[in-house]
């Protein structure tokens, strides 16, 4: 829809501060190479896709019932899963999950966002952030980062001292720039946001496998309104599952109940993320690859002469472009999607497999004129 044709919706008696808005999407491009919306490229494997067909053949069976409304199962799995990766014990109570970290997100703005409120978020980060508080009622801050991408942390908190926002967004590994956050800094940003309100104080982890660092998980103990999200899209390599969840205080649990939809995870998909959580080992090892081919890609772009934020993420920022759209352009001409998330002079490319990445840098030196 281009920006002076109204959208049919325009007309209806939508709300307000929908008019004029677009749907969020990165383009689905039918291209060679996509490396676009930093999805695992590999297939679950055989075995588990084995698993899954026979842990939803078992749910099918009692699909005229309602599923487990608080999925008390799949919460237990995940706290272990947690407890075993993370460097600290948490327990069913202090799990939530739901269709995707997306609806967490949604679920926590519900609850603790919503008209009259504020949410906070450093930018550039995940465009989501503001666009859930925008469907949620919520009103949206723009904080700062230096440019190198870091968070500014005087700047930040400055920010909530001065706008005392009900909700505090920190992205660690962030997305787009796949920087990470370090533990002193979400220290001191919920310390501000103590003061200031007090406000909860959600660490957006859907990349945390992928971190050089460890999960800043074990930071929620003693700290009642620090969250931390988490999905299994990346690293579990299950993207279309929609399976993302939260680690908090069991209070938080009990405050996104309020606001859940009854039943809002389907028997089909506990079941599904439960199979998957068996072959969690496996899973990992395509988590290991994964950096080791993002690390390749920071290397040869460096080689190359572009710019590259250093990468904690399954995706990495290079440039600095002129004019970033037109070299998006000119790879995707090559065969090869990446995304431009509008950061100006930058784009971002998810680590595929090694051919993949191949294909992608080879699109770069053509782009770039640099002799292979
Ligand atoms: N947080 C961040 C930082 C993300 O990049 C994404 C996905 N792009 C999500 C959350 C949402 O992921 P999902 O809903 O698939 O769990």
């Amino acid at each position: 829809m281009s920006a002076n044709t109204p959208a049919p919706w325009d007309a209806l008696p939508i709300r307000e501060e929908l008019r004029g808005q677009s749907a969020y999407g990165a383009p689905q491009l039918d291209v060679p190479v996509r490396l676009n919306t930093n999805e695992n490229p590999y297939p679950l494997p055989e075995p588990i896709v084995r698993r899954i067909a026979e842990r939803v053949t078992e749910a099918a069976r009692t699909l005229n019932r309602y599923p487990d409304r608080d999925a008390v199962e799949l919460r237990t799995e995940l706290a272990k899963y947690l407890t075993r990766t993370c460097g600290h014990e948490v327990t069913t109570g202090q799990v939530w999950a739901a269709n995707g970290s997306n609806e967490v997100l949604q679920q926590l703005l519900q609850a603790f966002g919503g008209p009259g409120r504020t949410a906070i978020g450093f930018e550039p980060s995940y465009s989501m952030h503001a666009l859930i508080a925008r469907g949620t009622g919520t009103g949206w801050i723009s904080g700062p980062r230096h440019a190198d991408f870091r968070v500014d942390v005087e700047g930040a908190r400055a920010a909530i001292a001065e706008h005392r926002p009900d909700v505090v967004f920190i992205t660690s590994p962030n997305n787009p720039t796949g920087t990470a956050v370090e533990a002193e800094t979400v220290l001191a940003l919920y310390e501000a946001a103590q003061e200031a309100k007090p406000s909860l104080v959600v660490v957006d982890e859907a990349y945390g496998e992928f971190s050089h660092r460890p999960s800043l998980l074990p930071l929620i103990e003693g700290r009642p309104l620090l969250v931390i999200s988490r999905t299994m899209s990346k690293a579990f390599g299950a993207a279309g599952l929609r399976l993302g969840y939260l680690a908090a205080d069991p209070a938080v649990v009990g405050a996104v109940q309020l606001v859940r939809l009854p039943y809002h995870l389907s028997a089909v998909t506990q079941a599904t993320a439960l199979a998957a959580l068996e072959h969690t080992d496996t899973l990992l090892g395509y988590v290991e690859q994964l950096k080791s081919e993002r690390d390749r890609l920071v290397t040869e772009l460096r080689a190359l002469g572009c710019e590259v934020t250093d990468s904690d993420a399954n995706f990495v920022q290079f440039g600095r472009f002129e004019d970033a759209h037109k070299t998006w352009r000119a790879l995707l001409e090559q065969g090869v999607l990446v995304r431009d998330n509008g950061v100006p002079g930058w784009l971002r490319v998810t680590a595929g497999t090694p051919a993949e990445n191949d294909a992608f840098l080879d699109a770069v030196r053509a782009v770039l004129d640099r002799p292979g």
